[in-house]
């Protein structure tokens, strides 16, 4: 975001400086340049339909994306069942959890819509929704245990944090902004529709590319003086820069971490501490050959109660270096990061192994993760997570 900001009003004529705290740019997207399987995306990767300004930047820096493969069957494993299907919408065969679940995906809907993107709090019921979990919604208007099952995975799978951590208000604000409940679970048509070939660091790249001699690496802002007619930043060496304006796109939880004269707002400091970032291990698993495929499997397996609630085929769009990418949630996350790599890796083989049904999942060839909680720059991912009563206290 910083990037774009600082681009956008050079484009303008203005004169830009982006420090960053990193040895790189790309933040939240990294692109690790493996030396045996190429680019492998650890953070932000899928870019879907209403993502038009990431579509527009790509085009600008003519890099090419591609479709992610949900041809075959989907696995889906709850506690109470197991079946394999087409789509994004699970194919119970009890009736009574397919309106229910159906059910449930309309009223989020229709009460997402009711939450203004640009100012949640002005909601209607705010009040009642911001008092609620996720966890108490889902158990309050759901009857059915697969439905709650399936429900509670997206949900997790969207926000990296246990159900009973996030607002309803704050739920039903992310999906209005992002389109609904079917655009943000889906793969075709959904926000999980493509991927950027060569990884989305690229975009970051691309950006500081253009931005040129403007961008300063490995400067963590420390210090911002302000009136109201200068801005001066120290970094964490003693640089000191001066400006007229400062735009900050750092995590808002890290902000906390830079000094202000004068303070920032009371407001806005407590906002600063109550919005905690999401828990997440991002993992990729490489095996010899696309064998799932075989299996008529399309590498996609949703759980609700395993070490990985959520894993896509990850293996490159010629088809080579096959692998299957898995999320470590909200606190399966916290659990497994007190374990080794190997353990970690292991659970996850055992885990495809089982949900897939086949035990060639137990022979990888390789593994890559990142954990995005011990990140000093972003402190988890994929963004903050809003608990109850924290929107419409602080807005
Ligand atoms: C595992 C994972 C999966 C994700 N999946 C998706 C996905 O599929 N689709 C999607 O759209 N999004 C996804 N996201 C989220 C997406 O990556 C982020 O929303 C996006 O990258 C945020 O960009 P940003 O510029 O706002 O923030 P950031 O990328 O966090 O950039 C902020 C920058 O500020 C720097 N910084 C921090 N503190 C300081 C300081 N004091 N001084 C100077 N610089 C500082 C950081 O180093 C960083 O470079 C995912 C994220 C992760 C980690």
């Amino acid at each position: 975001m910083g990037l774009c900001a600082a681009r956008q009003l050079q484009k303008n004529g203005e004169k830009v400086l982006v420090l960053e705290a990193r040895d790189r740019v790309g933040g939240r997207t990294y692109t690790l340049k493996d030396a045996d399987h190429g680019a492998i995306d650890l953070g932000g990767a899928y870019v879907g339909p209403t993502q038009n300004r990431v579509y527009r930047i790509c085009k600008e820096l003519d890099l090419k994306l591609y479709n992610i493969d949900e041809n075959n069957y989907t696995v889906m494993d709850l506690r109470s069942c197991w079946a394999k299907f087409k789509g994004s919408m699970p194919p119970f065969w009890n009736p009574f959890k397919v309106l229910d679940i159906n059910h449930f995906i309309r009223t989020f809907d229709i009460m997402a819509k009711q939450v203004p993107c640009e100012a949640p709090w002005a909601a209607k019921k705010a009040k009642q929704w911001d008092s609620m979990t996720v966890a108490q919604f889902i158990d309050k208007i759901l009857w059915t245990q697969s439905a709650k099952e399936y429900a509670g995975i997206f949900m997790k799978a969207l926000f990296c944090a246990e159900l009973s951590e996030i607002s309803l208000l704050g739920a039903l604000w992310y999906f209005n902004c992002g389109g609904g409940v079917l655009r943000l679970i889906s793969i075709t048509n959904g926000a999980q529709e493509k991927k950027v070939e060569g990884g989305t660091q690229q975009i970051s790249e691309g950006l500081a590319k253009l931005v040129g001699d403007y961008v300063k690496l490995s400067s963590p802002a420390v210090y911002i003086k302000y009136d109201d007619h200068t801005v001066i930043v120290k970094d964490s060496h003693g640089n000191v820069y001066e400006a007229r304006y400062v735009i900050s796109s750092v995590p808002p939880p890290l902000l906390n971490r830079i000094e202000f004269d004068p303070p920032l707002p009371w407001e806005r400091l407590q906002l600063m501490q109550k919005m905690p970032m999401g828990s997440i291990i991002k993992t990729v698993m490489y095996y010899k050959t696309q064998f799932w495929k075989k299996l008529d499997l399309n590498g996609i397996a949703l759980s609700s109660d395993s070490v990985c609630c959520c894993c896509i085929d990850d293996t490159k769009p010629n088809g080579g270096h096959p692998a299957i990418m898995g999320f470590i949630l909200a606190d399966r996350a916290r659990e497994m990061a007190a374990a080794t790599p190997l353990v970690r890796k292991e659970a996850l083989c055992a885990h495809y192994a089982w949900v897939f049904g086949t035990d060639d999942f137990l022979h990888p060839v390789d593994y890559r993760e990142y954990n995005w909680m011990a990140d000093q720059y972003s402190g988890g991912c994929y963004s903050s997570v809003m608990p109850p009563n924290v929107i419409t206290k602080y807005g």
